[in-house]
């Protein structure tokens, strides 16, 4: 039995999934998680795309104490600079990792270099970086579509240069099991520090084909020492190889694949909740393991045959990925003490001021609602630190109440009449707007509130639960004026209006503080 290292990048390539920013605090409840659950290396951001990422890869580094700490970066001076110093609070946990194109196409179109000053770079900016940091992994972007004997060059020239890690990634999702596993078996055989042991393989597949999970599966059985893989599938376009099917598939097959691993299953359907709750990606309701249909058996000789022996349809046991604990539910009279329990259960280091506002809220929505699940206790934990992180700024806009008026205009059309109750910069005041529906017109009295232009990419509402006093989930993806990217916010709610609001205002409230940031960079170079 050989042990396999899992390198967790959710808060890296999961969040380059369009649409997905995690927060500094964010970043720092899902890294948390995944050191609980016992993955090995936690890739925490790419600290040279922006100053917010920088600091939240800094923070990862310095709060994480059981597994190590990985920066990503481009093979250029200013990356290699700055995810050194951002995970400089690692101190030995800390890992470098670096990747440049290897593959034709990549070589000639995008990084417009020839396979000579390739060669050069993987030289100059590993040996560069051995003294920045304890450990280094070298990537060669597009591996699966490079020249094999190329490939093997740029190794031996990132090993001789003191690289420990040579990642193979699919990049693009063009691999299949069969060519995948061939490229790792071909590196083993033809790389001696990686025969010997010395120097390790890591694979990282992408699931345009829908093969990410069993490319990684190959290669591990074709000798990589470690694989990559995101929370819930979360990455670039289709997504990463998923940590849960990876895991589960070596878990369940443990005796064919001889392979171990230090993840504790039973963490991964709170993983998954979170990591879902915090990048707004829903999770499909057929997802393997972690679907909210995984273990529902529709069919009526199914459901018999569960009855009767369970093992008749069910390859896992829920228990195992820790779904059970999900069902637990806290009610009304729970206390405080309940509370924290469950926070501790998901591993959140929370100070008395945060829990007492949880506590308010979870009060309110045990009101209103029979009973309250962890995801519903995910979405209050997410909004106290959302309103944590805008408070700090002046410009914080907050949704309090709301009330419509119905109408018809003299030709018979339906007009709504909005009047919108909110806390601006402070103060409480109402904001009106009218609309031919109810959801036109509260996201005209918000879209007011800020002169710059606001396109919506995507508005999205769903239930989190199924019974019918469910919390609803309003996701906004807006592009405004003066911000260089898109903006993704979520409103959590039972009152669907009510979500849709708070989604919106939460827009808002961050393009207000990064416009005010952008101003002051603008005006400020010392940052
Ligand atoms: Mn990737």
């Amino acid at each position: 039995m050989r042990k396999i290292k899992i390198y967790d990048t959710t808060l890296r390539d999961g969040e380059q999934s369009p649409g997905v920013v995690f927060r500094q605090e964010q970043k720092i409840l899902i890294a948390k998680s995944l050191e609980k659950m016992g993955v090995d290396i936690i890739e925490a951001g790419f600290p040279a795309t922006s100053h917010e990422d920088f600091l939240s890869v800094k923070k990862v580094a310095s709060v994480i104490k059981d597994c190590q700490v990985s920066a990503f970066a481009r093979m250029i001076e200013k990356d290699v600079d700055i995810a050194t110093t951002a995970i400089q609070p690692a101190d030995d946990r800390g890992r470098l990792h670096m990747f440049i194109a290897v593959s034709p196409i990549h070589m000639k179109y995008k990084l417009n270099k020839t396979p000579s000053e390739v060669l050069e770079a993987i030289e100059y900016f590993v040996k560069k970086s051995r003294n920045l940091c304890p450990d280094i992994q070298w990537c060669g972007e597009d591996a699966s579509r490079a020249d094999p004997d190329f490939l093997v060059e740029c190794i031996n020239v990132a090993i001789k240069n003191g690289a420990k890690t040579i990642m193979l990634p699919d990049t693009v999702g063009y691999s299949t099991p069969t060519l995948y596993g061939d490229l790792f078996s071909f590196i083993n055989d033809r790389v001696d520090a990686v025969a010997s042991g010395d120097v390790i393989l890591s694979a990282h597949a992408h699931n345009d084909l829908g093969l990410a999970t069993a490319n990684s599966l190959s290669a591990i059985s074709n000798g990589a020492k470690q694989v990559e893989c995101t929370i819930n599938g979360l990455g670039e376009r289709a997504g990463n190889g998923a940590l849960e099917e990876i895991i589960m598939a070596l878990t369940l097959h443990k005796e064919s694949y001889q392979i171990s691993h230090n993840v504790n299953t039973k963490d991964i359907t709170s993983i998954s909740n979170l990591v879902s709750t915090l990048s707004g990606m829903v999770v499909q309701k057929n997802k393997a393991i972690v679907g909210a249909n995984a273990f529902s058996h529709e069919s009526g000789i199914h459901q018999d045959g569960i009855l009767k022996h369970r093992e008749t349809y069910e390859i896992i046991k829920p228990e195992d990925i820790g779904l059970n604990k999900t069902h637990f539910t806290l009610g009304k009279h729970s206390g405080r003490s309940a509370l924290k329990e469950r926070v501790a259960e998901y591993n959140l280091s929370l100070n008395d001021e945060q829990i007492n506002n949880i506590l308010i809220e979870f009060k309110q929505l045990a009101d209103s609602k029979l009973e309250v699940h962890d995801i519903d206790l995910l979405t209050l934990i997410t909004k106290e630190l959302n309103e944590k992180d805008h408070t700090q700024y002046k410009n914080y806009i907050k949704v309090r109440s709301y009330n419509l008026v119905q109408n018809k205009t003299a030709d018979g059309h339906n007009q709504f009449n909005m009047e919108l109750l909110i806390t601006l910069d402070g103060k409480d005041t109402s904001v009106h707007a009218t609309g031919e529906t109810s959801m036109r017109a509260i996201v005209n009295a918000l879209s007011d509130l800020l002169p710059h232009k606001q396109t919506m990419e995507r508005f999205e509402v769903s239930s989190i639960s199924t019974n019918k006093d469910a919390q609803t989930q309003a996701i906004f993806t807006l592009h405004i004026e003066g911000l260089p990217a898109t903006v993704t916010t979520q409103g959590i709610h039972i009152d669907t209006l009510m979500s849709t609001a708070i989604a919106y205002s939460n827009a808002l409230n961050i393009a207000r503080i990064n416009i005010n940031t952008f101003k002051n960079l603008n005006t400020n170079n010392s940052n």
